[in-house]
């Protein structure tokens, strides 16, 4: 299958040395070649909902802040460039275009986005190629999802479950058979994936307070004298991003019997509900409970999901029995990392709604955007996305130079990085919300109404302060990190 991304990504010798193979090779206009073999095929009318395209705000090729980026010393080499490209131009037609009524209609585009994300590449980012991936970092991963987001930020919401919750945690923890069977499904867009990690009563505590049990169970084999082994699973989860929809999930656990001393155990586990003992007949005891009516990030469905007595073999165990609470913390940084370029998406559309809007509506005789305060919220707009992308990209560059670094010094230096991943998202997020909110007051009345995308970008931005940790989590991790510096020296 031809798969842009992936293509590009093989022109480079090996993901770790990107800049030597700038440095060393010229890229033919790839992204030209790309566009028309994703752009040649119409998108599929697969079903009733999906209705006419709509407005798109933006041109496609061009944005309003690329320079810190471009710019030689910047992020993005060549073949990142090119990447981005492609997923811009893709996200241009095949997304925008449908942002409005995937809102409207609160529905997940899986039969109309979801292969086709797929066949460009851009599901496994950092999954390696063995599996369907294109084994690059988390620069990359972090190009997809702002491109994504500006076009439909609940699109980039699931996108970032799916590539990162899901299928990173997969690629890091996951042993070769599970790999083998579940990452070539998610990374061709046959699958949806998602994490199941919050409860009801288990959100910021998500570990002190979960409630999610699995305990051990010998299952006599009907054939031979041996003993075999499997957990049960009880207990709910709420909030799933793709959770309606997830062929595989990864799903966290209490695990008491496996306490040390007065530590309580955590064990995660990989769940495919269609695999589940009884999934045919709908007696698994896995259940998709009810769809989340949200205020914003409407279409990235959400729900509560139910395991009642469901039964996973032992090979569904995620990492190390016991040990699941390192497989989740270990999976924070970079979710906070990849998310926060959610939020700079939302930005840019901000401006891309925002830029025409003022040099078009007239008052007072002349175009809005000649008005000194106009141009004053202009500044502040692009200000807040520009210094919000060179940090998120700044960052996402230590990380991905940290992990090639192997050995202690690579972690020690990884673990430095964890305020920096928490403060990028705590920055975006809660600027994202600011930037929305200007966007609403530059069109005025329009603003205000859902002819225009504005209300729309600032449902969705709020999110990025609640949802993957609030806020108030990502300060107190900060200030606890930073005060520690002090506190051992
Ligand atoms: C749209 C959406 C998608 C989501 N997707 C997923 C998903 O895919 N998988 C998943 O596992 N979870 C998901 N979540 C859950 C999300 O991670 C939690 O909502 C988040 O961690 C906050 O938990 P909570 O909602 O229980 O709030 P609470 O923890 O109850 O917090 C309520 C308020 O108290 C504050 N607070 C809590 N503790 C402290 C403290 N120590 N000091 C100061 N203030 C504090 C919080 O900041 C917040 O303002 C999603 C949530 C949403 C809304």
């Amino acid at each position: 299958m031809w798969r842009p991304l992936l293509h590009l990504a093989r022109r480079a010798p090996s993901a770790h040395s990107l800049n030597h193979y700038l440095v060393h090779t010229r890229l033919p206009r790839s992204s030209l070649a790309l566009r028309r073999r994703v752009h040649s095929e119409p998108l599929a009318e697969t079903s009733a909902w999906w209705g006419a395209p709509g407005t798109v705000y933006y041109d496609g090729a061009s944005t309003h802040a690329d320079s810190i980026l471009t710019h030689e010393h910047g992020a993005l080499d060549e073949t990142r460039r090119a990447l981005r490209d492609a997923v811009r131009r893709f996200a241009h037609d095949h997304v925008a275009p449908y942002a409005a009524l995937i809102d409207a209609s609160n529905r997940f585009p899986r039969e109309q986005l979801w292969p086709r994300l797929g066949e460009l590449g851009a599901l496994g980012v950092t999954a390696s190629p063995e599996h369907g991936g294109l084994g690059l970092g988390y620069t990359e991963h972090c190009l997809v999802m702002e491109e994504l987001s500006r076009a439909s930020a609940s699109v980039g919401l699931s996108y970032g479950a799916h590539s990162n919750l899901c299928v990173q945690q997969i690629e890091r923890h996951g042993t070769a058979e599970q790999k083998q069977a579940v990452l070539p499904r998610l990374c061709r867009g046959e699958w949806v994936g998602a994490l199941a990690m919050s409860e009801t009563g288990a959100g910021s505590d998500v570990l002190g307070s979960m409630r999610t049990v699995a305990r051990r169970e010998r299952v006599a084999s009907a054939t031979a004298s041996a003993v075999s082994e499997r957990w049960v699973l009880n207990g709910g989860k709420m909030w799933i991003t793709n959770g309606p929809d997830a062929d595989a999930l990864v799903v966290y656990a209490r695990t008491p019997e496996l306490d040390m001393a007065d530590k309580p155990a955590f064990t995660a586990f990989l769940v495919c509900p269609r695999a589940l003992d009884g999934a045919d007949a709908g007696r698994s005891g896995y259940r998709v409970a009810q769809k989340l009516h949200k205020l914003g990030m409407r279409g990235s469905n959400t729900c509560e999901l139910l395991f009642e007595d469901v039964r996973l073999p032992a090979s569904a165990v995620l990492g190390e029995p016991g040990r699941g609470a390192h497989v989740l913390m270990s999976g924070l940084d970079s979710e906070r990392l990849v998310l926060s370029a959610g939020p700079l998406g939302i930005m840019q559309a901000c401006l891309d709604v925002v830029l025409p809007y003022v040099a078009q509506r007239q008052q007072f005789g002349r175009p809005i955007g000649e008005l000194p305060l106009m141009q004053a919220k202009l500044a502040d707009m692009y200000a807040t996305l520009s210094s919000s992308r060179a940090h998120t990209y700044t960052v996402a560059l230590a990380l991905d130079t940290a992990m090639r670094e192997s050995g202690a010094s690579g972690a020690a230096r990884l673990r430095t990085y964890r305020r920096d991943c928490a403060a990028v998202i705590l920055q975006n997020a809660e600027r994202a919300t600011q930037v929305a909110l200007q966007a609403i007051q530059a069109l005025g009345g329009n603003g205000y109404v859902d002819e225009y995308p504005a209300g729309r970008l600032l449902r969705d931005a709020k999110l990025y302060e609640i949802g993957a940790g609030t806020s108030e989590v990502r300060r107190i991790l900060i200030g606890r990190e930073l005060y520690e510096t002090v506190r051992s020296s």
